[in-house]
């Protein structure tokens, strides 16, 4: 009982949350951020392309922008938001039952927060390239991983094409390292806004100049590789798994770019037969 209370008062949360975002609009408004740099990074598109010849409603235009707010609120209105409440409640209960009632292992929250920021980035990000590995290793994993790598004209809005399971995945694993440190599910817009615009950067059809910085920051020009349609013999696994941040795969050897890849095949083997609507690609791996 205690837990659907849990459930139906967060959906009334998250319903009144998303209803808010909607109409009233801010500087720390997410629904209006993400239209913002989508716009913004669409317009680097327009004026610099580096594929000259994609069309600029490229193909799956629409599906991808679909996806985006999908992944980003609506998702949630279905009752993630809820269910994910009820799951944290169960979890710290059964915490408690073995005598943990605190997972805090280094308290951030007093530090400066710009200091917050730079750690809650690093740690997320790290944990989200490891568990990106994981979507490519493991076969079911991988299955679901599939729609993000079913697009074959690459644009801003690819970065939020992926299957809600994927939301799942990442956020019950980033839910311990992240509480370590005192963290939330989803603290501070800042880091949420700087992981979107460098998401969205490393699916344009923009080649950002990052001299070295290339290094740290994950960009286009290795981006594009990950999801190359034939990979090395010695990739099979994939390569240039870093979603914010690069510093990852070049520390621990994932790092590959073999050429320029500005005009790559992109897709897997098998792509012929994969489904090209939403609702085939999310129920897909029901049926
Ligand atoms: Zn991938
Ligand atoms: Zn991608």
């Amino acid at each position: 009982m205690e837990y659907f209370d849990t459930f139906t008062a967060s959906f009334e949360g998250y319903a009144r949350y998303l209803w808010h975002e909607v109409t009233t609009p801010s500087w720390g408004n997410y629904f209006y951020w993400l239209i913002g740099l989508s716009g913004a990074v669409y317009a680097l598109e327009l004026l610099f392309p580096w594929r000259r010849d994609q069309p600029r409603i490229r193909r799956d235009f629409w599906l991808d922008a679909f996806y985006m707010f999908f992944n980003f609120f609506l998702f949630s209105l279905v009752g993630f938001a809820a269910a994910s409440e009820v799951a944290v409640e169960a979890f710290r209960d059964a915490l408690a039952a073995v005598g943990i009632d605190n997972l805090v292992a280094v308290e951030v929250a007093s530090w400066p927060a710009a200091a917050q920021v730079a750690v809650l980035l690093v740690v997320k990000d790290f944990v989200h390239w490891n568990v990106h590995r994981l979507l490519h290793r493991v076969p079911w994993m991988w299955e679901f991983h599939k729609v993000h790598h079913s697009v074959v004209q690459m644009g801003f809005a690819a970065h939020l094409r992926y299957h809600w399971m994927e939301n799942v995945t990442y956020k019950s694993l980033q839910y311990v390292p992240l509480a370590m440190i005192g963290f939330g599910i989803d603290d501070f817009l800042w880091a949420n806004l700087f992981a979107t615009a460098i998401g969205h950067l490393n699916h344009a059809n923009f080649a950002l100049p990052l001299g070295p910085l290339r290094y740290v920051l994950n960009n286009s020009r290795m981006h594009i590789w990950h999801h190359a349609w034939e990979l090395p013999p010695d990739r099979r696994y994939g390569m240039n798994f870093g979603l914010t941040f690069s510093c990852w795969d070049y520390l621990f050897g994932t790092a590959c770019i073999p050429a320029d890849g500005r005009d790559v095949k992109l897709g897997f083997p098998g792509l012929e037969r994969y489904p090209r609507t939403f609702l085939r690609q999310t129920f897909h791996n029901f049926l």
